[in-house]
């Protein structure tokens, strides 16, 4: 079990920032000699140390000034590089837009920097957050901080294996179906998926619209939640956002009464033994600390994957129809025509994962197999939803593991699609219907990580960081 040395918490920077005791400049060194030293990793694309530098010395002057900055005074973060942001480009792990400067920044940017957080880096992520390991990135895959030679999940697998290195305190990932909390699970860190509309999604390179949701990684629930707390509520730029509760932030955990649903279905054949064991101990320990644990069933969890399989890339199909070489991004000078300029801009800055994803969607969504399989799916998925809300009738939280197994080896499957989305089969659920769900390192098995996952009825977010504080509390 390696062991990193880790930040202090949000709140105990900035205070000191605040304080006078350290300042924003030094903390922003700090985070940029760390992602110096850390490159072996390749977690992270690119830094925004110009921008980061001169924001720091505003803050400082702030403080200097007797002002009071924020809640993350001078504190160094960094982002999944599909959140537009300054200071660097926005690629999206991709060919397509390697040379793309956002014209603006993502919502979830502009609040963090609103209270004094200042992004240092953009992080690496499978191409289009199309993945699982962050393999399918175009610039090289990022690798696992407790094993080199595995790969750290995906698709937001350079923030998660940022924040277990210790690069900065918290980083920010997009989860469209694991892509938080998979990554948590495999670098031993805390991944929090939100409910779907809790955060904008404004200024996020769009995979799919239906599910993707903004979340932080963290080493603490009370940081994760302080991070929510920042991100969450209405915003007029996007329109599927929703009211916000009062606050996340942690004020008391206790796993006593609270109601658990063991997800049975969790629990099957594909599930590792040894990951097993540590997530059987976990739910020991919670009951044993009082909570009331009932084993529970949800059926069609057995068609989620397939589901989701369906109807992301169906999505991804129509998102992605923008990167046409004529707007922004990769060009082809060359091309004898229109059509081959979409082509070749096409051809040479997509992934082949990108490409299969819009293969797979413009087929569902075609006329002679819309019926067939796009809108199946869809029924499937409102059946899905239906069970999940009968289920929270009689259990206020679901339980799980994050992933059937550890980290795998770089390499492992590559070249096998299907192996590749298996790895997505406990965390397709919370995505297709839009609940809560966080990842909580629960143990080791052998020297890898292993996450526990955890679950609420949509907007009880508060309710389920409450808990996820309650678990981290747990003996391992
Ligand atoms: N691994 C899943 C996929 O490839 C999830 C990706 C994500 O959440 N961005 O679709």
């Amino acid at each position: 079990m390696k062991v990193f040395e880790l930040w202090p918490s949000i709140a105990e920077i900035a205070e000191q920032v605040q304080s006078g005791a350290t300042t924003a400049t030094e903390q922003v060194e700090k985070a940029l000699t760390a992602i110096e030293a850390a490159t072996d990793y390749n977690t992270v694309l690119a830094t925004t140390s110009e921008r980061a530098r001169s924001r720091a010395a505003e803050i400082d002057s702030l403080v200097k000034d007797g002002k009071e900055v924020g809640r993350f005074a001078g504190v160094p973060f960094i982002a999944k590089d599909n959140y537009l942001a300054f200071g660097a480009p926005t690629t999206a792990a991709s060919h397509i837009l390697e040379n793309f400067e956002a014209p603006y920044q993502a919502t979830a940017i502009e609040k963090l920097e609103a209270e004094g957080a200042i992004l240092v880096a953009k992080s690496n992520l499978d191409s289009f957050a199309h993945g699982s390991s962050t393999e399918n990135s175009a610039f090289g895959p990022s690798k696992n901080p407790h094993d080199i030679t595995r790969v750290p999940g995906g698709s937001s697998g350079g923030s998660a294996a940022a924040v277990a290195l210790g690069l900065t305190p918290f980083a920010l990932g997009t989860d469209t179906g694991g892509s938080i909390r998979l990554p948590a699970s495999y670098c031993g860190v805390i991944g929090y998926k939100p409910t779907y509309g809790l955060v904008s999604r404004y200024g996020v390179v769009a995979m799919a619209s239906s599910t993707d949701v903004l979340g932080p990684f963290a080493n603490t629930i009370v940081d994760t939640a302080l991070v929510l707390d920042a991100l969450a509520g209405r915003d007029p730029f996007d329109g599927t956002t929703i009211e916000r509760q009062a606050t996340y932030e942690i004020t008391h955990s206790s796993l006593k009464g609270k109601k658990v649903g063991l997800v049975k279905e969790f629990f099957g054949e594909g599930l590792d033994a040894e990951v097993r064991t540590v997530i059987d101990a976990k739910i020991a320990a919670a009951k044993a600390a009082g909570a009331e644990v009932i084993e529970v069933s949800i059926p069609s969890i057995s068609l989620a994957l397939a589901v989701y399989y369906v109807l992301v890339p169906a999505e991804v199909s129509s998102n992605l129809s923008r990167y046409d070489g004529q707007r922004y991004g990769l060009s082809a000078p060359t091309a004898k025509d229109l059509n081959e300029s979409y082509e070749l801009a096409r051809e040479e800055g997509f992934e082949a994962e990108n490409k299969r994803r819009i293969l797979i969607g413009t087929y569902v969504l075609s006329s002679g197999y819309y019926d067939a399989y796009y809108k199946k799916a869809q029924t499937v998925r409102t059946k899905l939803i239906n069970e999940f809300n009968a289920v929270f009738k009689n259990v206020d939280f679901l339980i799980g593991p994050t992933a059937p197994s550890t980290a795998f080896k770089l390499g492992e499957n590559v070249d096998d699609p299907l192996a590749m989305y298996l790895v997505d089969i406990m965390t397709v659920s919370a995505n297709l219907t839009g609940i809560p769900s966080v990842s909580v390192p629960a143990g080791f098995a052998g020297n890898l990580p292993v996450g526990i996952q955890l679950m609420a009825p949509q907007t009880k977010d508060a309710e389920l960081l409450e808990l996820a504080a309650g678990f981290e509390g747990l003996p391992s």
